[in-house]
């Protein structure tokens, strides 16, 4: 872990439009991409240093055709490398693993999505991990020496050294799961918790793109966020940051899966709404449904997700006092609800401070639930 994640995946994300730029027209100078991707002389300049260091990219000097009236070389032209490499994206929920492909210009060759019981089974996961991404590789003959990095998120924190230490995943517990799937695959993987991931793809690639301060929160099975503070991703000193989820709302409540009471997770997570809507419905009610029935005019679920989403609101008010952020994006599964979403907003109205509140805006994920895959994606990019 070197660089600071997010202005990481802004770079990424810059890097990869210089590159499209370069392959849709075969060949370029430095001036045409500043025409093509509107960024400055400095930044394309720096790029292109950097995609020439990592062999990404070639300069050819174009022949015979100085400029009219310009005394001088003519333009050198950047190409893509023979060999562009490959870079793999990993985001694995407490229900599901997904595995996303791509080129360096963070095009997608495939993705693929499979089911899973994570929580309680670590060694199976990772086992099943390392079958899929040697498996997707091979399908599109990429070679592993060819795979320039590799993202992985997991649903809980991680520490510095990629260690698993918190008690909120306790199976997981003492666990690297990048140096895991290393052992297994050969592949050296970079490890975020998958809220961080989350918000470090709305970052580079969807709702939060080009914001310096913003909050993204999961709203899942579990409940977290990713923090970007002034450009840069929050991890904290051992990785906890942004675990909005086990903030404590009641000192009375129910025990959670971290050992704590009365976490916020114990009241709003997806299946915990199912849960307390299930008793007013005959048929067996999932998130899905439950999200379904509240656009279709439920009142019950609509009750529930508002006040969800209030909740939720309610410890963020608190946040966007402390960090002044400039948008909460909401994502997850929750987060395709309208009604949720319009509780934060009320809450963070009501509870913070109104020059903090009249800064922010708030809005659902556009990446929906592959913000987090996305997020895999840019911090890959970010670290070739
Ligand atoms: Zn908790």
């Amino acid at each position: 872990m070197t660089t600071g994640g997010s202005l990481g995946s802004l770079r990424a994300a810059n890097r990869a439009a210089l590159l499209r730029a370069i392959e849709s027209a075969g060949s370029l100078s430095r001036a045409d991409l500043m025409r093509a991707t509107g960024l400055s002389r400095t930044a394309v300049s720096s790029l292109v240093g950097e995609l020439l260091s990592d062999r990404l990219v070639v300069e050819r000097e174009e022949r015979g055709t100085p400029h009219r009236g310009v005394r001088g070389r003519p333009p050198v032209l950047l190409e893509l490398a023979s060999n562009r490499g490959a870079v793999l994206a990993i985001d694995v929920g407490h229900s599901h693993m997904r595995l996303a492909l791509a080129r360096l210009d963070a095009s997608i060759l495939d993705e693929l999505q499979l089911g899973f019981a994570v929580d309680d089974q670590p060694a199976e996961t990772l086992d099943r991990l390392a079958d899929q991404a040697l498996g997707l590789l091979d399908n599109h003959n990429v070679g592993a020496d060819e795979v320039r990095g590799v993202g992985l998120g997991i649903p809980g924190p991680v520490d510095r050294d990629g260690r698993m230490t918190s008690s909120i995943l306790p199976h997981w517990r003492g666990l690297q799961p990048g140096a895991e799937l290393e052992r297994r695959t050969g592949l050296a993987a970079h490890v975020e918790n998958d809220a961080h991931m989350g918000a470090l793809g709305e970052l580079a690639f969807g709702a939060a793109h080009g914001v310096s301060n913003a909050i993204y929160v999961k709203a899942a099975t579990g409940l977290g966020a990713g923090i970007i503070a002034d450009g840069s991703l929050i991890r904290g000193a051992t990785g906890i940051a942004g675990e909005l989820g086990h903030v404590q709302v009641d000192p009375a409540g129910k025990v959670c899966r971290c050992g704590s009471r009365g976490c916020l997770e114990t009241f709003v997570s997806g299946p915990q709404l199912v849960q307390l809507l299930q008793p007013t419905h005959d048929r067996e009610l999932t998130v899905e449904l439950m999200l379904a029935l509240a656009e279709g005019g439920d009142m019950g679920a609509d009750r529930l997700l508002a006040d969800a989403g209030r909740s939720i609101g309610r410890v963020l008010a608190d946040l966007c006092n402390v960090l002044n952020p400039e948008r909460i994006v909401i994502g997850g599964t929750l987060g395709a609800s309208t009604t949720l979403i319009t509780g934060v907003r009320e809450a963070v109205d009501r509870h913070a401070q109104p020059s903090a509140s009249a800064a922010v805006t708030v809005v659902g994920s556009q990446l929906g639930e592959r913000a987090e895959v996305m997020g895999a994606l840019a911090l890959a990019l970010a670290r070739t």
